[in-house]
């Protein structure tokens, strides 16, 4: 992937900071591009509910980690963290702690 940055961006961006945050954008949006439609600023992810409706939503920027369903004790997961990479995850339930996930069996 090629990030292009323009001698009249260099020019017109005499800060090293600024310079660096404009080719930073540059390369998230490139990297946009070529990923297709992902989480960015316009793109939310929605927690629906089994009623079907809207219980949350998920930002990506957002350092908010999952509560366990059953104590509601926080666990060290993400919300935006993948299933896949969790432990404790029941599909169709939700996200339980360690001990509520031993509990259960
Ligand atoms: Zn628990």
């Amino acid at each position: 992937m090629n990030v292009i940055i323009t001698k009249k961006e260099i020019y017109d961006t005499p800060n090293d900071a600024e310079l660096g945050r404009l080719v930073r954008n540059k390369f998230w949006q490139e990297e946009r591009n070529q990923r297709g439609p992902q989480f960015d600023d316009e793109h939310f992810g929605l927690v629906i509910g089994e009623d079907g409706l809207v219980k949350g939503i998920i930002r990506p920027d957002s350092d908010e980690y999952e509560k366990c369903i059953m104590c509601g004790e926080t666990v060290p997961y993400l919300k935006s963290t993948h299933i896949d990479l969790r432990n404790g995850y029941i599909e169709g339930a939700g996200q339980l702690c360690k001990e509520c996930y031993e509990k259960r069996s």
